[in-house]
């Protein structure tokens, strides 16, 4: 299992974790497998989606703020009940099967951590089975 962290800069900030996912599949050494990426937090997640025009993750940015406002009517007294919506809303693991020592990725897909509830330190999570 490998772990690495990430320091967030904003409330909300997506970034791209692709090398180092694949960087862990490189220090465990499997050919064939699959990586399952974790993240252990409650206002964080995990999602794969578009990394060749950052617009597409901003848009998806704009659209979960439309979709889960920070000021709403939530009981959660803390204060960051939107940030723990949208991270059950992206989830908290992604799998990605291995061939070849690489990571099988479209063309397109990248892998990114998700920050709600920032900026803070976070721990991604990387656990790669296989031969
Ligand atoms: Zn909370």
């Amino acid at each position: 299992m490998e772990t690495f962290e990430i320091k967030t800069a904003g409330r909300s900030e997506f970034v791209e974790i692709t090398d180092r996912v694949q960087a862990a599949v490189e220090k465990a050494g499997v050919r064939s497998g699959c990586a399952v990426v974790y993240v252990p937090h409650t206002t964080a997640g995990l999602t794969i989606n578009e990394h060749a025009d950052p617009d597409v993750i901003s848009d998806i940015q704009t659209a979960l703020d439309r979709l889960v406002p920070w000021d709403g009517s939530y009981r959660h007294s803390e204060g960051n009940a939107a940030a723990h919506i949208k991270s059950a809303m992206l989830g908290h693991s992604v799998t990605i099967p291995i061939e070849n020592g690489r990571l099988v990725l479209g063309t397109w897909q990248g892998i990114f951590f998700a920050e709600f509830d920032g900026p803070r330190r976070r721990k991604v999570i990387v656990q790669v089975s296989g031969s």
